[in-house]
C-alpha cells in the first residue's frame, strides 16, 4: 500500500512511476505535479495533478483525451486496455453488453469521435464511486453528444480528473468516512417523490411527510433528540457537555422544486448528520449544543410563499399565510393540520437569538463557478439581495407593411433595447447580475408592429447599495428609451429582498478549515436565496458551497456531485465544529 508520505519522499522518477496509472499514458502530469511536493493532504495532491493538466497546452490536453480508450470499443474487446481501464469497464458491466447495447455504443463512439475528434470519456464508477449502470452510461453518452465542442472538451477533462481521483483513492487505500453514506442517504431520500417520474417533494404532501419521518429516523439512529415542529421542520439536537451552553444551528431544506435534484437542500441536512453519527459513535461531545434542522419548505412550490421553515425558526412566519390555498384549494392551515401539526404552535418555534452561536449551512452551489475553478469547496461571502420587476410597454400596434419606420411605436424594439441596457449595466464588474427572463409580445402576429410587450427584470448583488444604484440607472435608461420611442411604460415591483452578508468571523473559521484540508480558500457570492438568508435575521450566518457537476446544473434531475466532494465537505465541517468557540 502506498501512502502520501511515500509519495512525498520518492525521487521524481519513482514518483512518476508510482502514479503512472492515474492519468492514462501521460507521465508528464505526475512529473509536473511532483515538483510541488510535499503534499499536505490527498486533496492537495489531486489539485496539483489537476493544475498540471489545466496549465498544459491545448495540444497536450487533447493528447491526454486521445490517450483514453473508447468505452466497450475495439481495444476493450481485443483486451488492449490498461489494467485500470479494463477493471473499470468490467466493473460497470461494459464487458457484458447485449448485442443491442454494443451496437448503440459502437454507433455513439463513431458519432462522438467524428464530432469532437477525441473519444468519449466517462468515469464509469460515477459520482458515488459505486458504478453507473449501462443504461445510465448510454444515456449520458447520448446527452453529451449534443454539447458544444469547447464545453465537451472541458467535460472530458473533468471526467479524466474524476477517473484519476478514483484511481488515487484505490492506490492509497482511501476509505471515505462520510461521502458514500451521504450519497446513499440522498439516493434513498430522493426516491421518495410526489411524482412517479423524477423527484418532487412539495410542502406537506405524503412524500414530504415520509421524507420527514425518514430524516427523523436517521437523526435518532445518529444519537440525536428529535422532534418535528409545527411547520414540519425536522429538528435533531446533539447536546453538548455543558447544559448551559449555547446552540449552533446547521441544516437546510428538504422540500424540492418540481423534478428537482437530490442534493439541493438535502446535502445541508445529511452532511452534518453523518458527522454527528460519527461523533456519537466515538462518544465525542462538542462544547456547545448542535442542532440540525431539516427545514420543511424553502422552494415555494405548493403555496405562493417561500422560506416557511426557516422563517418560522427566525420568528418571521407570517400567520396570514395560513389562509393561502394551493392549486387544489387546500389552505395551508388545513395542510398543516392534516399532517398532524398545530398551526397555532408556529409562533413558539421562534428561537431566542441569545441562545444561538450562529447558523452554518452547507449547500450545493447550483452554479458553475467551483466546477470551473476545479475546486470542491467555496466559502460564501453573502447571499445576494434581489429586486424583481414586471415591466409593461405600450406602443401602437399598426400595419407592418404600411407604417414607415420613422413613424412606429414598436414596444418589442423598445424591449430589445432594455434587454441590452440591463446586460450592459450589470456587466460593469462587481457582484451585479441582471436578467430579463420573461419577454412576451402578447397577441403578437407576424404582420403587426408589436403594440405591447411584457418583460421581467431580475437584478441581484452582494450589496444593497450596488443593487439599488443599478436599479435606479436601469429605470432611468428605460424612461429615456421609452420617451424617445413614444412608449408608455408601467412597472410593478414583485420582490425586494435585502442581501444577507455572511459573518466574517464564521467565514474565517470555515476558510481556515478549508485550508487545513489542503485546499485553497475560495470565496464566492451566492446568487440564489437560501435558508441562511432567513436565519440571518436572528443570528450570524455562514455557508459552505460544494461543487455542482454536469456544468453546474441544478433544480433539475441532472444535478450531481461526487462522494469525494461530499466527503471533503464533511471533513471541513467537522473541523469547523471542533474548532468553533
Ligand atoms: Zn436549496
Amino acid at each position: 500500500m502506498t501512502t502520501l508520505t511515500d509519495l512525498n519522499q520518492l525521487d521524481t522518477a519513482a514518483f512518476v512511476e508510482r502514479l503512472g496509472g492515474i492519468y492514462e499514458h501521460s507521465p508528464w502530469i505526475p512529473e509536473r505535479a511532483g515538483a510541488r511536493r510535499p503534499f499536505a493532504s490527498l486533496a492537495a495532491l489531486k489539485l496539483a495533478l489537476q493544475d498540471a493538466v489545466n496549465l498544459a497546452s491545448e495540444d497536450e490536453q487533447l493528447a491526454l483525451l486521445r490517450a483514453h480508450p473508447e468505452l466497450a470499443g475495439k481495444a476493450a474487446i481485443a483486451g488492449e486496455l490498461t489494467a485500470e481501464s479494463t477493471g473499470e469497464q468490467a466493473a460497470s458491466g461494459l464487458d457484458r453488453c447485449s448485442p443491442d447495447e454494443y451496437a448503440a455504443l459502437h454507433e455513439l463512439n463513431a458519432a462522438y469521435n467524428a464530432r469532437f475528434g477525441f473519444p468519449f470519456i466517462l468515469a464509469v464508477k460515477g459520482p458515488t464511486g459505486k458504478g453507473l449502470t449501462r443504461q445510465a452510461i448510454i444515456a449520458t453518452f447520448r446527452r453529451r453528444l449534443g454539447n458544444q465542442p469547447q464545453d465537451e472538451m472541458m467535460e472530458g477533462l473533468r471526467q479524466v480528473h474524476r477517473i484519476a481521483e478514483i484511481r488515487l483513492n484505490a492506490l492509497l487505500g482511501v476509505e471515505l468516512a462520510f461521502g458514500p453514506l451521504v450519497m446513499d442517504w440522498a439516493e434513498q431520500l430522493g426516491a421518495i417523490s410526489d411524482d412517479e417520474q423524477g423527484l418532487t417533494c412539495a410542502y406537506l404532501t405524503p412524500a414530504h411527510q415520509r421524507s420527514a419521518a425518514l430524516l427523523a429516523d436517521w437523526m435518532r439512529e445518529a444519537g440525536m433528540m428529535v422532534h418535528i415542529d409545527a411547520v414540519g421542520n425536522v429538528v435533531g439536537r446533539y447536546a453538548g457537555l455543558d447544559p448551559d451552553a449555547k446552540t449552533l444551528l446547521t441544516g437546510s431544506h428538504y422540500d424540492t422544486v418540481r423534478n428537482g435534484g437530490k442534493y439541493d437542500g438535502r446535502l445541508g441536512i445529511l452532511l452534518p448528520l453523518a458527522i454527528v453519527r460519527q461523533l456519537h459513535a466515538r462518544g465525542e461531545r462538542l462544547p456547545y449544543h448542535l442542532e440540525i434542522i431539516g427545514f420543511a419548505e424553502e422552494e415555494g412550490v405548493r403555496f405562493r410563499s417561500t422560506f416557511l421553515g426557516s422563517n418560522a425558526v427566525a420568528g418571521r412566519f407570517d400567520m396570514a399565510l395560513l389562509d393561502q390555498v394551493d392549486a387544489d384549494g387546500v389552505t395551508m392551515r388545513a395542510a398543516i393540520e392534516a399532517a398532524g401539526h398545530d398551526p397555532a404552535a408556529i409562533p413558539a418555534i421562534a428561537r431566542d437569538p441569545a441562545s444561538l452561536l450562529g447558523y452554518v449551512e452547507v449547500h450545493i452551489e447550483q452554479g458553475p463557478v467551483l466546477l470551473e475553478q476545479g475546486l470542491p469547496l467555496g466559502v460564501v461571502t453573502a447571499i445576494a439581495g434581489s429586486s424583481r420587476y414586471l415591466v409593461e410597454l405600450e406602443g401602437l400596434a399598426s400595419h407592418a407593411g404600411t407604417t414607415p419606420m420613422s413613424m412606429r411605436r414598436d414596444a418589442a424594439a423598445a424591449a430589445a433595447e432594455i434587454v441590452l441596457l440591463v446586460e450592459a449595466r450589470c456587466s460593469q464588474g462587481g457582484s451585479l447580475v441582471g436578467t430579463v427572463g420573461q419577454l412576451a409580445v402578447p397577441g403578437g402576429s407576424v404582420n403587426v408592429i408589436p403594440g405591447r410587450c411584457r418583460l421581467s427584470l431580475d437584478i441581484r448583488a452582494a450589496s444593497d447599495a450596488e443593487r439599488q444604484a443599478a436599479v435606479r440607472d436601469i429605470f432611468e435608461g428605460i424612461d429615456a428609451i421609452c420617451a424617445r420611442r413614444r412608449i408608455v411604460v408601467t412597472t410593478e415591483l414583485l420582490v425586494e429582498a435585502a442581501a444577507a452578508p455572511c459573518a466574517p468571523r464564521l467565514m474565517e473559521q470555515l476558510g481556515a478549515a478549508v485550508e487545513r484540508a489542503g485546499l485553497p480558500r475560495f470565496d464566492l457570492l451566492s446568487g440564489a436565496g437560501h435558508d441562511a438568508m432567513a436565519m440571518a435575521a436572528i443570528t450570524e450566518v455562514a455557508m459552505l458551497f460544494t461543487r455542482c457537476g454536469n456544468g453546474g446544473i441544478s433544480h433539475n434531475p441532472l444535478e450531481t456531485m461526487t462522494a469525494d466532494d461530499a466527503d471533503i465537505a464533511a471533513r471541513v465541517l467537522l473541523d469547523f465544529f471542533r474548532s468553533h468557540p
